[in-house]
């Protein structure tokens, strides 16, 4: 590679490093994710996206006009394989405070699961619930996770597929007792953009396929669904995630969220200009004394 190609490579790199900041910072200012004082708990899962979005938000974090402190936990679920001293060492050169917290879910996960079905469930149900109490035990304010606008929109499609419901992956959500706050500080990242941001930082990168579970084949399908538009229709993907900023509840159907049952007639008011409201009648059947001239309405 000659000078100009690294050089432009370079400029490329800073652009994206630079999107991606201004992405997580309009994320956390949009919903107001970190406030003063905060103490977040970035959970580092050793995967691409906590290894970006934990090097965001110490960047962030420096810059920030509000104080926060940042703390790297990563939970050893004890999977075969799992390589213990990376993510303890990638923090030791950060020379950042974290935790590693060690939970076996993954002997609960195979005693429970039979053989052949999908563990993902329960073991993200038993991680969530280390996690929520662990964040607790240390005073988080904030646990921050690495989801970002792909996995977000396949989660959105998965419901509607699968669950037939309107449902999607927040950007900021209480727990059902209140007593602990999740943040996704990388809603407005693509993946395409993460995955290129973690090669050029190097990242130690774990693999995530230790626990000799397949991901889940229905986001699989899902996932190449996204792919294939994002390859024909650039844009569409970031269109699906607006709309779930931009929500019409009187044109959904759902009747908690819209009064359907009660939309009383009112022609009491100035009328709305509607287009092409002139109509002449040819022919009518009805009777002459009920004819109404619809022209002169
Ligand atoms: S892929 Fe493995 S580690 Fe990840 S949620 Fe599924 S079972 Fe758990």
């Amino acid at each position: 590679m000659n000078h100009t190609d690294t050089r432009k490579e370079t400029l490329e790199f800073n652009k994206l490093a630079k999107r991606l900041r201004r992405n997580v910072g309009n994320a956390i200012t949009d919903y107001n994710m970190i406030e003063e004082g905060d103490v977040v708990m970035a959970c580092m899962s050793g995967g691409k996206d906590s290894f970006a979005m934990l090097d965001i938000l110490l960047s962030l974090q420096k810059v920030a006009p509000i104080h926060f402190e940042v703390i790297a936990v990563n939970l050893d679920q004890k999977q075969p394989g799992f390589p213990e001293h990376i993510l303890p060492d990638y923090f030791e050169t950060l020379n950042i405070p974290y935790y590693i917290v060690d939970k076996d879910t993954y002997s609960v996960v195979k005693e429970k699961v039979p053989e052949g079905k999908t563990t993902c469930g329960l073991c993200s149900r038993l991680r969530r619930g280390t996690l929520y109490s662990f964040a607790e035990k240390i005073g988080a304010t904030k646990i921050a996770l690495g989801h970002h606008m792909d996995d977000m929109v396949e989660t959105l499609f998965l419901n509607m597929f699968h669950g037939a419901r309107l449902k999607g992956m927040p950007p900021k959500l209480r727990s059902d007792d209140g007593r602990n706050v999740v943040i996704r500080p990388l809603t407005y990242c693509r993946e395409k953009d993460l995955i290129r941001f973690a090669e050029e930082k190097n990242f130690p990168i774990i693999p995530c396929n230790l626990c000799g579970s397949q991901e889940n084949l229905q986001r699989q399908a899902i996932k190449a669904m996204l792919t294939e538009w994002d390859k024909k229709d650039a844009g569409r993907v970031e269109s699906v995630f607006k709309s779930l900023q931009n929500v019409s509840p009187s044109q959904l159907a759902d009747k908690n969220l819209f009064d359907f049952e009660s939309l009383p007639l009112d022609r009491s008011g100035e009328r709305a200009e509607y287009a092409f409201s002139e109509a002449t009648v040819s022919s009518t059947n009805i009777d002459k004394a009920l004819y109404i001239d619809v022209a002169n309405i």
